[in-house]
């Protein structure tokens, strides 16, 4: 009895309280860690990573130097962490896919673009190439129509510290209130290319598009004027198809 009394004191009970609260900090602290947690093994491993792209020609320096800082051990589920360093496409939620590296490589050398310029991404899926993108230096705008995609990305690239413009939305209108861009790239393959990413691109910027059904062929158009555009097609790759309308 009198032990329960002594716990109804004042003192006692701020002392437990203050207890709790701390293990709840510390606790809140260790998830954080973990979350965030890029270790030397990681490091390691990102450079291997970034020696087998440069085997398999990626030559752009701020694209190969953005591999070896982005963490994409953060961007899969953590029981896969073996396989984040791996040249593959791993799947993550919704039925999608995080690219492959060597694929995030490709479309962002081949965006042809500096530092300080703004680049819109169709797919954010993962956050992976948009974080790559960041790490370009570049001003990032992303679109990504599953719900369920946007709302675990958007924070989760807040926690790492990456600053970008995220929206749940349909890709194929692309973002007319922050165009024109100075490259657009698409992360799901397209049946066309559509048209109203032709149109918000700026005038010297590039589209990078993955375009067909079951394979796709990577296309480079060029705008070379308002109603020029130059198309390069480069070789095939497989991508999750580019849909229709949000999904809730
Ligand atoms: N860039 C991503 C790749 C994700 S896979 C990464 O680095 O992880 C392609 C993504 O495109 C999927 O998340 C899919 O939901 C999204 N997507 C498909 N069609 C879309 C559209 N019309 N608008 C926006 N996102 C789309």
């Amino acid at each position: 009895m009198a032990g329960f009394a002594n716990f109804l004191s004042p003192q006692v009970f701020t002392k437990s309280c203050l207890f709790f609260w701390r293990a709840l900090q510390r606790a809140e602290l260790f998830r954080h860690f973990c979350t965030v947690a890029d270790l030397a093994r990681h490091r390691g491993k990102r450079n291997s990573l970034v020696r087998l792209l440069i085997d398999k020609g990626i030559r752009d320096r701020s694209v190969l130097k953005a591999i070896g800082k982005v963490p994409r051990h953060l961007f899969i589920d953590s029981s896969f962490e073996d396989f984040a360093y791996q040249d593959k496409a791993f799947p993550i939620a919704a039925g999608q896919t995080i690219s492959q590296p060597y694929t995030v490589a490709f479309q962002s050398e081949k965006l042809n673009l500096q530092a300080g310029q703004k680049v819109l991404e169709v797919g954010t899926g993962s956050g992976y190439q948009a974080a790559v993108l960041c790490e370009m230096g570049l001003k990032v705008f992303s679109i990504e129509r599953q719900k369920e995609l946007f709302d675990h990305t958007r924070p989760l690239l807040q926690k790492i510290g990456y600053k970008l413009f995220m929206k749940y939305g349909d890709g194929y209108a692309g973002l007319p209130n922050h165009a024109p861009f100075d490259g657009i790239v698409v992360t799901a393959g397209a049946p066309e290319i559509p048209k109203a990413l032709l149109e918000q691109l700026n005038i010297g910027g590039r589209l990078v598009i993955p375009v067909g059904t079951n394979v796709q062929k990577m296309k480079v158009v060029i705008r070379k004027s308002k109603s020029d555009f130059e198309v390069h097609n480069f070789g095939d790759f497989r991508f999750v198809p580019m849909l229709h309308d949000k999904n809730a």
